[in-house]
């Protein structure tokens, strides 16, 4: 807290006062529900717009009373307080906090109606597909309750449904949908093309998920080129180099690098005379640290698998297989090289956004997640958002036992089976969260030898994976899951039809196993959110080893004497407070790479605003057309006898195609430059500056080169009663895109990565 604790308790007197408000004008809702029931449905849907005055809600009790007896008529619920408090403070466009299973997205569907109903369109964003779909079915009765329209855009839907759905008042959709939406309609050349149509809300459930872990995650929308081929011989020396030897693995297993001998083997064997020469600097350098990054860093089955001849991501957060990601261009085809798989096609990078700029670009924002208070910092920090935490309908009565804490990774091993294995035998449920997919399939395959039946979860399909977490707390039930999986999923005690309800809560609840501190809490109680629903009873235990990632990074450079018991088993505050320390380290550095990469990110999310800008005057304005004639008056006065209409359309794609040329061009120089940029270091240049000054540099010459180029094009282009043909001179846009989401950063969140790449670490 340290000079700032002043401003913390002004900020939590604030927040109190609007608690305090807020339950009154509950309060009152409830007795104006009473008198709402003898009134028709569409009298009720009246009385919610007469709460509704200059674009706002005015009488907020009223307002929540309509939407109370509407989600009574619709949906069979009546909202509990504290979701229509967490309505309120939506509105107010704050993130709250809500454990799993209180109802969010009743509460998500409630404010989005409110900001409806006050002329608003909102993007309820969501994490997957098939939430989008889910949550907007199951809602669509209490919005269209009121005469508005909901809709969910999820991959599936062509271009001509999602302009549909993007025209309703309320629309659900995965985060990722909406960027490659923005991302394409900044590459059309006639307004009537437009696909998403401009919210002014999101609504993001998972906040902390999308606006935190996700938030550094590219979108990118590429065009089809011949790419240059990687260089294969680099990948051949590279995988002939030996660790410590060679090149070294920092302690905290997130960089490596060549050894003066390694660098000498490597310029050796390419025929070079130096890596470090100006000339190979951004070119050979480069491709040797991909492949190099590649051979030690990232590791089969724990950052990605091969299936089928090609490579698929594992997404570090959600564990599990991430359809359409792909890393950076070089390190993905450094890793196809060094498996031995056909190098996909890169492609032409057209254009790109990351999470945190998509969702910069709403006029509000609010959100809601079961662990917002411990991602505070990063919301102010980069989103100016404020967390709200909503009181419990029912009190916890989950316990959360305290870390098992054991000296060796080997010795907690063997404790995670036996406690599993004592759990399932009284026939209590159990839901097991690991790290990585490697260490889920050893213990699934001990746990199997040992004659227990176990679900596991690293599934791609989002629906599957619903399905098989909404079936975990069955009776007797042992599910091993990679870590966050089935965010948005209810876990019911008894299965999904809660049959044996009263059988599992007598034997315990849910009991949920972490099989390691994560790196950041927010994870950790992610999982453990997942018992103690509603009210019911439920076990949360963490394991810990003085082996772990956690421990090692975050403990680095400390030392620590313990004495553990015969079975390596460690029982001590002091320990068990060094572990705590050790995480709120991890996270510390998680936040700083979070800031320092936010500054690379900054400028150029700001050049693409005045880009944007740029493309919406000549998209909506004859202003291309003007500017030839100024440039290029004789061409400009020979086309005087075409139509006007063709005329200022030929224009504008003259201009818009080289606007949109410049564009790329500029982000693959940057990406170019921030790749090789850590380099200058050496030549003692502070990296984040020199990269500002291209940037800067850079920006101010393309908006000069596009136009030029444009001028010159305007000249040269055949120009009829079909438009221009831009085809003739070899400019023509891609015929073929394609989006995906590049994980930029391959290292965050894997688990005991060293280790578990050496045989079954369960055995
Ligand atoms: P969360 O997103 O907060 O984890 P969900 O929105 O998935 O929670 O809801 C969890 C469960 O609670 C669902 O089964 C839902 O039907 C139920 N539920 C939510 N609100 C109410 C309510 N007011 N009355 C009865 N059941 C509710
Ligand atoms: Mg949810």
């Amino acid at each position: 807290m340290g000079a700032f604790g002043w401003f913390w308790k002004a900020m939590g007197a604030q927040s109190e006062r609007n608690d305090k408000k807020s339950k009154a004008i509950v309060n009152d809702s409830a007795a104006a529900t009473q008198s709402l029931a003898q009134l028709s449905d569409a009298e009720v849907a009246q009385h919610a717009r007469d709460a509704v005055r200059d674009g706002a809600i005015a009488d907020k009790s009223a307002f929540l009373a309509a939407l109370a007896v509407a989600s009574e008529r619709r949906l069979g619920m009546h909202p509990f307080n504290v979701q229509s408090q967490a309505v309120l403070r939506l509105l107010e466009g704050d993130v709250i906090q809500m454990a799993t299973g209180e109802g969010k997205t009743l509460v998500g569907a409630m404010a989005a109606t409110g900001f409806a109903l006050t002329g608003k369109r909102v993007h309820l964003v969501t994490v997957n597909n098939y939430l989008a779909e889910r949550d907007a079915e199951w809602m669509r009765p209490l919005v269209e309750f009121f005469g508005l329209t909901v809709a969910s855009v999820t991959e599936k839907l062509d271009q001509d449904s999602r302009r549909a759905a993007y025209r309703s008042d309320i629309i659900y959709a995965p985060v990722n949908e909406l960027g490659f939406d923005v991302l394409r309609d900044n590459q059309i050349t006639d307004r009537s093309q437009t696909v998403q149509a401009r919210a002014d809300v999101a609504l993001v459930d998972e906040a902390d998920s999308v606006l935190v872990d996700e938030a550094l995650v590219p979108l990118v929308l590429a065009g089809n080129r011949p790419g240059e081929a990687p260089t294969g011989h680099i990948t051949n020396v590279v995988s002939r180099l030996r660790e410590d030897l060679d090149y070294t693995i920092a302690e905290d297993g997130r960089t490596v690098a060549l050894t003066d001998d390694g660098a000498a083997r490597v310029e050796r064997e390419l025929g070079i005379d130096s890596l470090y020469s100006e000339e190979n600097i951004g070119t050979i350098l480069v491709k040797v640290n991909l492949a190099l990054h590649a051979k030690a860093l990232l590791i089969r089955d724990i950052h990605y698998i091969v299936t089928d001849g090609k490579l698929q991501l594992i997404d570090a957060s959600r564990g599990r297989v991430a359809d359409l990601q792909r890393w950076p261009d070089g390190l993905q085809a450094a890793v196809e090289a060094k498996e031995g798989l056909e190098v996909s096609e890169g492609g032409r990078i057209l254009d790109t956004v990351t999470l945190q700029e998509l969702m910069r670009r709403y006029p509000l924002v609010c959100g809601m997640t079961g662990t917002a208070v411990e991602a505070t910092d990063q919301l102010r920090q980069f989103y100016d958002l404020h967390v709200s935490v909503i009181d419990r309908n029912k009190e916890l009565r989950r316990f959360d036992e305290a870390d098992r804490i054991y000296a060796t990774a080997e010795e907690k091993n063997k404790a995670i089976v036996e406690e599993i294995i004592a759990i399932h035998s009284t026939g209590q449920p159990v839901l097991v969260g690991t790290h990585d997919v490697a260490e889920s399939e050893d213990l699934a395959e001990v746990l199997r030898e040992r004659g227990i039946d176990v679900n596991v979860l690293n599934a791609k399909n989002d629906a599957e994976e619903a399905r098989i977490v909404a079936e975990a707390g069955d009776i007797g039930r042992v599910t091993v899951s990679t870590q966050m999986a089935g965010r948005g999923t209810d876990i019911k005690l008894g299965g999904a039809d809660e049959g044996d309800h009263d059988t599992v809560a007598d034997l315990g609840g849910l009991a949920v196993i972490g099989t390691t501190r994560h790196r950041t809490a927010r994870l950790d109680n992610q999982l453990r959110g997942r018992a103690g629903r509603q009210g019911d009873p439920g076990l949360s235990l963490f394991f810990v080893s003085l082996e772990d990632d956690v421990v090692r990074q975050g403990g680095e450079d400390e030392s620590l004497s313990a004495q553990p018991g015969p079975d390596g088993r460690i029982e001590s505050k002091r320990v068990s407070d060094f572990i705590a320390h050790c995480q709120r380290v991890t996270e510390g550095q998680l936040l700083e790479i979070h800031a320092q990469t936010w500054k690379y990110n900054q400028l150029l999310a700001d050049q693409r605003i005045i880009i944007d800008e740029r493309r919406a005057v000549l998209l909506d304005t004859d202003q291309a057309w003007k500017e030839f004639q100024q440039r290029a008056p004789q061409k400009a006065a020979a086309l005087e006898a075409l139509p006007e209409e063709t005329r200022v359309a030929a224009a504008r794609e003259i201009m818009l195609y080289h606007l949109d040329l410049a564009w790329a061009d500029h982000l693959e120089l940057m990406d170019d430059v921030r790749e090789s940029i850590h380099l200058r270091a050496i030549a003692r240049q502070t990296p984040i500056d020199e990269y500002h000054r291209i940037a800067v540099r850079e920006f101010k010459q393309l908006a000069q080169r596009a136009v030029d180029q444009a001028v010159e094009t305007f000249n040269d282009v055949l120009i009829d009663e079909d438009g221009a043909h831009l085809n003739d001179l070899g400019l023509s846009r891609p015929s073929a895109t394609w989006t995906y989401m590049v994980s930029d950063n391959p290292l965050s969140g894997s688990g005991n990565s060293v280790m578990s790449s050496i045989g079954n670490i369960f055995r």
